[in-house]
């Protein structure tokens, strides 16, 4: 067996500070900001020359938060519902032999501070604290394949769920000056409905909370509706 060593050359920083509310594929909330830190010796303004001049970029990444779980042959997609296996090569799973992401993200701008250079993105699906391993700019002309055959995600994942906000939820937001896209992207997760799938097939209402920057939000599922209950800010 091979062994390859990898620098971690940066780090994310991310709204999603916790797996569950994070999208399945990077480009499904355009909300979703987030930084790439590059930390020296990879922050040097060489290392990015000609970047901007690119509108999105590949990232190649650690599943960090589940590198040490092991991986199996055979994975339930939850696009399948959870009870389907495929093959984890045929899967876009994070249990994998070598944990190891691929992710296409919008890059805003880039920009210095202090000793770090920040790439600033959106789209991303990925966890606050991601180890990046390297950049590399997406190549319309050879990534962009219109006659592809996605297999069973041929399209992104469609939802019928509906989200609604209390008085409190709304002025929150609109009290979040720095945030502008806090109701965007509230509203964008909960559509997507992350509960896992066996607890969708329940029938009374949940309660359900999870953490995006450092606000905690609480909502209620019922059927196919969200309503988003309380925010409030953690300390
Ligand atoms: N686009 C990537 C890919 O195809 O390799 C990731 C796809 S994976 C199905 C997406 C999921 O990875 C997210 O829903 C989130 O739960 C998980 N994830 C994101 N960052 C992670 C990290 N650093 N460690 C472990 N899991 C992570």
């Amino acid at each position: 067996m091979s062994v390859y060593q990898f620098d971690v050359i940066g780090t994310i920083e991310s709204p999603y500070k916790q797996k569950f509310a994070i999208p399945r594929q990077p480009g499904l909330i355009p909300e979703a900001r987030g930084k790439l830190v590059l930390t020296p010796p990879y922050a040097n303004d060489e290392i990015v020359r000609g970047i901007t001049s690119f509108s999105h970029l590949w990232l190649v990444f650690v599943f960090h938060e589940t590198a040490d779980k092991g991986w199996s042959s055979l994975v339930r997609p939850p696009r399948l519902g959870g009870n389907t296996r495929k093959g984890v090569f045929a899967t876009r799973a994070t249990f994998r032999p070598n944990p190891i992401g691929l992710s296409v993200v919008k890059l805003e701008r880039v920009y210095r501070q202090n000793d770090t250079l920040i790439l600033e993105l959106s789209g991303i699906d990925l966890l606050d604290g991601t180890p990046i391993l390297d950049i590399k700019p997406y190549l319309p002309y050879a990534d962009a394949l219109p006659d592809a055959v996605g297999g069973f995600a041929d399209s992104a994942p469609e939802t019928q769920m509906t989200v609604s906000f209390s008085e409190q939820a709304i002025t929150f937001c609109n009290t979040q000056l720095n945030y502008p896209e806090l109701t965007g992207l509230i509203t964008k997760v909960l559509k997507q409905d992350p509960r896992p799938s066996y607890k969708k097939q329940r029938h009374t209402e949940q309660r359900y909370g999870m953490t995006l920057y450092h606000f905690n939000i609480k909502w209620t599922v019922n059927g196919e509706h969200n309503h988003v209950t309380e925010i409030t800010q953690l300390p």
